[in-house]
């Protein structure tokens, strides 16, 4: 089952998360979006690819919401024996002075278009193993510092050694996000210099060559997000079965990966030939952060079929035929879509949302109203609290025109102030009844993230500038033709043209100024084009087709991974 695919050279691609389906929980969010996507993309394309990451047995966790917003989590647990088969070897890892062993199940993501790529998720869980390691592959971002590293000792080294026992031959090793640098540290030990040549002073291990075999994509534009452990922590798990043998030289490690602590950026950056961020800004951002290195921008996108809704799907089959292969193409909605067409599409879209968040927290929405919808990680950076800051002013203009908002997002288990946010807007949903509909949806996922994304009028984005790297979830709404209305940061820098593919929430001002300006542009500008003042709606399907002409046919993971093939694998 593997032969099919080891014929031919690959790139193998690490992510600690993978979204591949609604279905299967092994992904938190956007970082897994995206790398669900770039496998999607590669097998629409043809581009050979092997994707690792873990099995996450217990998934990351679904979310329950009580009256009060408070949010309840319980384990996602699957069944990865549904939908994979477990490959027909394993290897040891040292850790803690023992063997750790480490199998992988094969998911093959098949495209509609009929390509086809392997997707090894790693998994501890083997007769061969102590209790406690059978657990190390179970819960994604779960548990203490301790618990994490192990993890990324699977998923580096875990992965390297299971890749070769399989027979894959490597071209070249894509970190999406620092989680997976210590592949890099396997690197090293199989690019070290016969022990004769080891002189005193002089490196153990052909750095040079590791760089040519490394891609690192970074996604953090803050310096605190960075994943980095301590070396009392790294020794202790770093030793090997035979006392006193580390894994790899710790001085040559800290060189690579910082003297005070372990910084898997920096090790990632220094094991990587081409390096890149996930949107011009972001990569000008850490260019900053980090002086001395090159750093590219390969803007982020979105996958094609998979963010587009049924009848969108329908609309571009009937009038974009090959959307799916060369979404360039949608530049031509603009002349080639007829505009009833495109509405009709869209309502369809929009009771399929209305339809499915019927009755949630004792709301209905109306398809017939306008609806504003913002999802995404509950996490302060992401403020999603910014669209109530003066709920009175937003109770005044749903007075005007009615207005209706739709909210979804899971925060991180140990995110209190994110947990805080999610009451927040639940007391903001009590606080405004009879005057503003506002529904939570819980347990946002894949699934609902679609159903969104195409059943909103409006997609709203508020980070704190410049904190979000990118920001994919407005691209998505681009392909079923709902603009965004956003602060200028991440991907949004780049793909709003004002009032031809959405709004802007200016960055000059100031952040203190982000929510007047907000509730500005939503009174002045959205609503009156949309509800089109006595002169019809014209107006308002120009900025639709605007946002699929001029984003969707950029933004998105096809022409993503034409780059990342053209300029960083086959560079
Ligand atoms: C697309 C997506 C995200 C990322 O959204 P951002 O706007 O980039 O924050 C997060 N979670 C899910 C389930 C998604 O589908």
């Amino acid at each position: 089952m593997i032969a099919e695919f080891i014929r031919e050279p690959r790139v193998a691609y690490f992510s600690m998360e993978i979204a591949l389906d609604a279905a299967i929980p092994t992904y938190s969010g956007g970082l897994g979006v995206l790398a669900g996507d770039t496998v999607r993309s590669a097998a629409d394309l043809g581009l050979p690819l092997v994707a690792v990451t873990l099995v996450s047995r217990k998934g990351y966790f679904r979310q329950m919401l009580d009256p009060q917003g408070r949010q309840v989590e319980s384990a996602a647990t699957w069944e990865p024996e549904r939908s994979t088969r477990a490959v027909d070897a394993k290897v040891a890892i040292p850790m803690e002075g023992r063997s750790v062993w480490v199998g992988a199940r094969l998911y093959v993501l098949q495209s509609h278009l009929g390509g086809r790529q392997p997707v090894l998720l790693l998994d501890t869980d083997l007769a061969e193993n102590a209790p406690e390691d059978r657990a190390i592959t179970d819960v994604l971002y779960g548990g203490d510092e301790r618990y994490r590293f192990k993890q990324e000792m699977v998923l580096g080294v875990g992965g390297v050694r299971i890749l070769h026992a399989l027979g894959f031959r490597i071209r070249e090793y894509h970190m999406n996000e620092g989680h997976s640098a210590l592949l890099g540290v396997e690197l090293l030990r199989l690019h070290a210099y016969p022990p004769e040549h080891a002189q005193p002073g002089e490196p153990r291990y052909d750095v040079p060559r590791v760089r040519e075999l490394c891609v690192f994509t970074t996604h953090t534009p803050v310096e605190a997000g960075h994943d980095r452990f301590s070396y009392e922590l790294v020794e202790q798990i770093l030793v090997g079965s035979d006392p006193g043998e580390m894994f790899v030289d710790l001085d040559e490690l800290k060189a690579l990966a910082g003297h005070d602590e372990l910084n898997m950026t920096r090790l990632a950056l220094n094991l990587s030939e081409y390096v890149n961020g996930v949107a011009v800004r972001h990569a000008e951002i850490s260019r900053k952060m980090f002086p001395g290195y090159r750093v590219h921008a390969i803007t982020n996108g979105v996958h094609p079929y998979t963010w587009t809704c049924e009848s969108f799907r329908a609309l571009y089959d009937r009038y974009v035929p090959s959307w799916c292969h060369e979404p360039e193409l949608l530049v031509r909605v603009d002349g080639s879509v007829p505009d009833e067409a495109l509405w009709a599409a869209h309502l369809q879209a929009k009771r399929n949302l209305t339809d499915q968040a019927r009755g949630a927290g004792g709301v209905t929405l109306d398809p017939e109203g306008f609806i504003v919808g913002f999802a995404r990680r509950m996490t302060a950076y992401k403020r999603p609290d910014l669209l109530f800051t003066d709920v009175e002013r937003l109770a005044a203009i749903a007075a005007q025109r009615t207005l209706q908002i739709v909210l979804a997002g899971k925060a991180h288990p140990h995110d209190e102030a994110g947990k805080r946010l999610i009451e927040r807007l639940a007391a903001h949903a009590r606080q405004l009844a009879g005057r503003v509909k506002v529904v939570y949806l819980a347990d946002y996922d894949m699934a609902m993230a679609l159903r969104l994304t195409a059943g909103v009028d409006l997609w709203l984005n508020t980070p704190l500038a410049p904190l979000e790297a990118s920001g994919t979830s407005g691209m998505k709404a681009a392909f079923n033709g709902v603009p965004q209305l956003s602060v200028l940061d991440g991907w949004w820098i780049e793909g709003c043209i004002e009032g031809v593919t959405g709004w802007a929430i200016g960055r000059t001002d100031g952040p203190e100024q982000d929510a007047p300006t907000l509730y500005d542009k939503l009174e002045r500008v959205v609503l009156p084009l949309y509800y089109g003042d006595g002169c019809g709606n014209a107006g308002w399907l120009r900025v639709m087709k605007g946002a699929i002409s001029k984003n969707a046919s950029y933004f998105n993971s096809h022409r993503m991974m034409r780059r990342y093939a053209t300029e960083a694998y086959l560079r």
